[in-house]
Formats: C-alpha cells, structure tokens, sequence
C-alpha cells in the first residue's frame, strides 16, 4: 500500500534521510519510534508529498504522493487550524475539499463527533481550544474524507487521557476498516495498545522492525 524504497534527503550538510526503507500494508499500523532528528517527520513529509527526496521511490497503492494526495489523510506534529472558525467549519472545509457534499458530509462530521469526541467543543472557534481538543479536531480533519493511507505524527503530544483514548480508538477502527496507518510517537505504550507494528529509526533510516514482543527478544542480554 505505501512502499518507500532507499529514501535519501539531505538539508545542506544535514542528511535527515539516509537509505529510509519502509512499507506499511492495508489494515496494518506502524508505529515510527526514534529519537529526535532520527528522520521520522521528514519522511512523513515525504509521503504527504509536501517534500521530495534527493533519490529513492515512494509509492502510495503504485502511484506518486501527489497523484494520491486524495486518498491520503495527514496530521501533522505542528497544529495548523484556522483559530477564527469553529470545530464543525473545519470539518466542512476539509470534507468539501475531499469531495464530500450533502448528507454524506453531513454523516461523514457525525462519525467524527463520536469518535473524536467533539459533541462539546462543535461550534467553538478552535483559538479558544485547549492542546488536547485541538489535536483532537485536527484528526478529525484528517480523517473526514476516510483515507485509505493515515498518517499521524506525534498525535497525542501534549494530549490527555480523554484525547488519548479517543484518538488510539479512531487509529485502530480506521485500520480495522482497512486503513493503512502510519504512526509517530515518543510514547511506545501506545502502540502496544494499537497492537502496531513497531519500526525504529536511527540516523536517518530503519534499523528494526516487529512486535514489541520481537523487538524485545532482539535486545541482547
Ligand atoms: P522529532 O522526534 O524531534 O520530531 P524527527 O525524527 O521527526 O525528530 P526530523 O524532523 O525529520 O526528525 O529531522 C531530521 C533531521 O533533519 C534533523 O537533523 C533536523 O534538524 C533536519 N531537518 C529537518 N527539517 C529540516 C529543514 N527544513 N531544514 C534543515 N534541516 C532540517
């Protein structure tokens, strides 16, 4: 579904991807872990099509991040929300721009209210929202068009239990729809939870793949 092959980016004399190679299967989390600048935002980028790399090949179901930018949802690490319009305008705005009218929309912001839990903070300007319930709505903007490729970067930083629970809920009933998932975090319980498949990234590319029970069994000593 998402296949990435020997991805190598450079930023002057930083090389923040060096040979990155990963795939990501329909129904299948992954959770990217690594430490800060291992290269794991970058690559999301890459695949969200809103960089290119110096050499390697991304492909999303065979064809380039921008020819399947609409069947791609991204939140990013950093919030970017209109402060001035409310949760339901910007899950107009989104779902218009994926193609949704009508009552498809009308059922398609519904979904998002229940699975994010947004029935309280629907009609508030997302400016006056806390951390958490604007890391909330901007899942929901991302997945309001029900992409077949999700790719969340460090979605529940800053976020409290009640954002937690509700955004690892939402990740694991879009992959159990069939959703390929795409997962950053600094907080590894979470894809235990996600039951995901963990990848690390070091330096710039992938050094280890598996469960967290495989990866466990891999560590020496
Ligand atoms: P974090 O966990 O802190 O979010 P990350 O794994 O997402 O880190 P990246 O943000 O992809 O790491 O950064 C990888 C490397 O590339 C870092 O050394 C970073 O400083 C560098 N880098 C990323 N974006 C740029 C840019 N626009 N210009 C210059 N260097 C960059």
């Amino acid at each position: 579904m998402l296949e990435a092959i020997d991805l190598v980016k450079r930023y002057g004399p930083v090389t923040a991807l060096d040979g990155f190679t990963l795939h990501v299967e329909a129904g299948e989390i992954v959770g990217l872990v690594g430490h800060n600048g291992a290269g794991k935002t970058t690559f999301v980028e890459i695949v969200s099509g809103l960089i290119r790399p110096d050499s390697g090949r991304v492909t999303i179901h065979g064809k380039s991040p921008t020819a399947a930018r609409g069947q791609v949802g991204v939140a990013p690490q950093h919030i970017g929300l209109y402060p001035s319009i409310t949760v339901r305008e910007h899950l107009e705005l989104y779902g218009r721009l994926a193609g949704l009218r009508k009552a498809g929309l009308r059922s398609a912001i519904d979904d998002m209210v229940v699975a994010l839990r947004l029935t309280e903070i629907i009609n508030r300007k997302t400016g006056a929202l806390s951390g958490g319930q604007q890391r909330r709505t901007q899942a929901a903007t991302a997945l309001i068009h029900r992409p077949s490729l999700l790719l969340l970067d460090e979605p529940t930083a800053g976020a409290d239990q009640e954002t937690r629970d509700a955004m690892l809920g939402v990740v694991k009933q879009c992959a159990g729809e069939g959703a390929a998932i795409l997962y950053t975090t600094h907080y590894l319980p979470e894809l235990t939870v996600l039951g995901a498949t963990i990848a690390v990234a070091r330096q710039g590319k992938i050094i280890a793949r598996g469960t967290d029970d495989e990866l466990l069994k891999d560590l020496p000593g």
